[in-house]
């Protein structure tokens, strides 16, 4: 069943478009389980009803005819129940009904299942047979898994059809990922994408086919030299016949190879880049059905061509980057670098299909005030390319070919957000306090490109998380104490008149150095944090005392822990941070200068520690909630998961509970307390989080105006009640709405929009 199971995917995976891939299914369906009839259909959600698509069996000329409301026949009885129905007599069953057009009636034994993708049903797949009959146990299995498999692929159709469908006016439809950074944008995409990936190359036009002809030319031939210097260089280390893969590879390139099919696609006006991919494709798709798996290992070979042809291709053009205004970048994986290096005067929205809210690209597109959106990992983006693109940051999602009505309503959004900016920047000079004047601390959190100017001008009282694996990024080897000191001393003398965290190198889970790979099955689960820096005291030392270095004749500075789980990481990290200071301190009292012994906090994230927070808070100066980690630990959620991202919440009651009891085993303890996730930047959790305790909540830059506006408009008492109010919820959902309402009520809805 394996087999013929793996038959039928690679089939698919070779058809082209939606009704060629539904016509392989019913095909190769009746083939492997040597059935009369098999057929699909659709839901259209707009009509509430089902469609016939395809079929092998029926008559032919039904398809797309014969239509089911959601709760007609069998095959809507089997999208309501959402389970597979098994019937050796259809006919007698109450929900049969009988349908003219396809002569169905001859047929007896009956096998439906739905065809499911999170949680929506998508379509009804059946087979049937004239002769009365039980359908085996491994037959029904086997559709039941194809369904599970198919449900992928349809909905990857169902994305191509907005596409196609994009002319006409009632056309709403969207694609929905993880809202990563506020705000609403339309403009036209511009596909980014990494050198040398042939997959994500967009479809690209171009008026100037000679030139494009011309630039394949060049790149094919610098491929050949480049081939050739390998070649030269493997002989004698390797035998004769592998110096022979070489030669394929020449030939694979040459003219009368891959290279004359790339030409002609060239000539029907495409740019070279696009008709490399589109030739590629489908030699990379043959490849990968053949049954022998010499072949289908080529597949790889031609792969690794292509890329290197690409490679030569597109180092011409990337240098050449232009942005027209309202361009809205869209990319595989955006990451924080790329960000760096983008000309972002003309970037009004970033859209990623890797990634999640907390990732350093959206933690840096939330600092510039970008809207971003990440994780729609089903979104086509070789055809992203120039399209029309509304951007809801709020809600998650991308309208494509947005109709009139709809771009008329995010307009009045944008204007709306426009003027809502122009009001916050008046109160820039106001005081962070409640409406009866309690002081809250309202901190940034630095990254990449934050503009200091704007921090003070914003009226931040520090920076409460300086993330530290962020320069580390964007070298290529481990940073030296002198090369450390120089960045954290440039950090310093930006803040000298406010207090500044310092975390240690937080590396492992989702953040990855490219000289330091760690490959774990479960990163988030892994060697992190403190974890990697306890086991290699050389980095942590050379940190701690570039740190202390940089802190001469600077004011407040404070040291943050990343991922501590034990005591005994805790005193190790301790034991280490002591070695490095007494020995900077004896350095530099040969030149005569002193440093001062910096305040010692962790960033709690590690839900056990919670339930050991009377003995840590004996140990450290401080307590800063990570948020965006302990979220991810409590809920079991990967931050980063598309798929499970309706789980990953700040308003869970779990969180909120053990958000509150850390806050009241810290006021017990006498202990300062921070919050530095994603949390502190939303001005719905604010509230509550004031009301619980927090006094000092560290933010990205462009949230602090939004956040000093939702505290300024409440008195301590009244977000006090709120948490009492909360208590009461059992469920997310109501928790936000009523926050939501509360807002509302105050006029201060603007603040924050609706989130799915
Ligand atoms: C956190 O986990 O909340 C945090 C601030 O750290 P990071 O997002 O860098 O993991
Ligand atoms: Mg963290």
């Amino acid at each position: 069943m394996l087999e013929q199971l793996r038959r039928v995917t690679q089939a698919v995976s070779l058809a082209d478009g939606q009704q060629q891939t539904l016509d392989v299914i019913v095909a190769e369906v009746c083939h492997a389980l040597e059935v009369e009839t098999c057929s699909i259909f659709l839901a259209d959600y707009q009509l509430s009803q089902f469609v016939l698509m395809a079929s092998k069996g029926l008559n032919p000329d039904s398809i797309g005819q014969v239509k089911l409301g959601f709760n007609e026949g069998l095959i809507g009885l089997i999208g309501q129940r959402e389970e597979p129905i098994h019937l050796q007599q259809a006919s007698e069953h109450p929900s049969f009904c009988v349908i003219p057009e396809i002569n169905e009636e001859k047929f007896n034994a009956f096998l439906g299942v739905p065809v499911i993708h999170r949680r929506k049903v998508l379509g009804v797949l059946i087979i049937q047979q004239t002769q009365p009959r039980q359908f085996e146990l491994d037959e029904e299995t086997f559709l039941i898994t194809l369904a599970a498999q198919l449900s992928a692929v349809l909905s990857n159709n169902e994305i191509n059809q907005l596409f196609d469908n994009q002319t006409s006016e009632s056309f709403t439809r969207n694609i929905r990922g993880i809202p990563a950074s506020d705000g609403v944008a339309i403009g036209s995409a511009r596909v980014i994408f990494p050198l040398a990936s042939i997959h994500s190359i967009p479809d690209r036009k171009t008026d100037d086919i000679k030139g494009e002809l011309k630039k394949l030319g060049s790149a094919v031939k610098a491929t050949h030299r480049q081939l050739e210097k390998m070649s030269r260089r493997m002989e004698g280390r390797v035998s004769e016949q592998e110096l022979f893969l070489f030669d394929a590879y020449q030939q694979i390139l040459s003219s009368q190879g891959l290279g004359h099919e790339v030409e002609e696609v060239i000539k029907q006006g495409f740019w070279a880049a696009t008709a490399l991919r589109k030739v590629v494709q489908k030699h990379l798709n043959a490849f990968k059905s053949m049954e022998d798996p010499y072949l289908r290992e080529r597949a790889n070979d031609i792969e690794d061509l292509a890329n290197r042809v690409l490679a030569q291709l597109i180092s011409a053009n990337q240098s050449q980057l232009s942005l027209e205004p309202n361009t809205i970048i869209v990319a595989e994986s955006v990451t924080a670098a790329m960000i760096a290096e983008l000309p972002m005067k003309n970037v009004v929205a970033i859209v990623s299909l890797k990634g999640s809210s907390t990732s350093h690209a959206a933690i840096l597109t939330k600092a510039l005030g970008v809207p971003a959106i990440m994780g729609l990992e089903t979104c086509p983006i070789t055809r992203m390319d120039n399209k029309q693109l509304i951007v809801d940051g709020y809600n998650g999602q991308i309208f494509i070919s947005p109709n009139h009505t709809l771009q008329n309503q995010y307009q009045v959004l944008l204007d709306e957000e426009r003027q809502l900016a122009f009001e916050l920047s008046r109160d820039e000079c106001l005081p962070n306090e409640t409406k009866d004047g309690q002081k809250i601390k309202l901190m940034i959190n630095s990254s990449l490109g934050t503009d200091s100017q704007r921090v003070h001008q914003a009226g931040a009282d520090g920076v409460g998380l300086y993330r530290t694996e962020i320069p580390f990024m964007q070298l290529q080897q481990f940073p030296s104490e002198a090369q450390q000191t120089k960045i954290y001393r440039e950090l310093l003398s930006q803040f000298s008149d406010m207090p500044v965290t310092i975390r240690t190198l937080d590396v492992g889970g989702d953040k990855q150095l490219e000289y330091f790979p760690i490959v774990e099955d479960n990163p988030f689960l892994g060697w992190r944090g403190v974890r990697v820096t306890l086991d290699h005291p050389d980095i942590f030392l050379v940190q701690l005392r570039a740190i202390f270095k940089a802190s001469v004749g600077f004011g407040e500075l404070k040291l943050a822990l990343p991922m501590v789980s034990t005591l005994e990481e805790l005193d190790e990290c301790f034991r280490l941070i002591h070695q490095a200071f007494d020995e900077v301190e004896e350095e530099l009292a040969v030149i005569n200068q002193t440093i001062v012994k910096p305040k010692v906090g962790i960033i709690l994230e590690v839900p056990a520690t919670v339930f050991q927070l009377k003995s840590f808070t004996k140990r450290v100066d401080f307590i800063s909630v990570g948020t965006n980690d302990l979220i991810q630990y409590m809920m079991a959620v990967d931050r980063n998961n598309l798929q499970v991202k309706n789980l990953y919440s700040h308003f869970q009651p779990a969180v909120l509970s053990v958000l509150r009891k850390i806050s009241q085993d810290c006021e017990k303890a006498r202990i300062p307390l921070q919050i530095c996730g994603e949390m502190a930047a939303d001005p719905l959790a604010v509230l509550l989080l004031v009301g619980m305790g927090y006094s000092e909540l560290s933010m990205n830059i462009g949230s602090l105006a939004k956040v000093k506006r939702a505290i300024s408009r409440f008195e301590l008492s009244e977000m006090q009640q709120l948490v009492a109010e909360i208590e009461a919820f059992e469920t997310e959902a109501k928790i936000k709405d009523h926050l939501f309402k509360t807002m509302e009520k105050r006029g201060l809805g603007g603040l924050v929009r609706a989130g799915n």
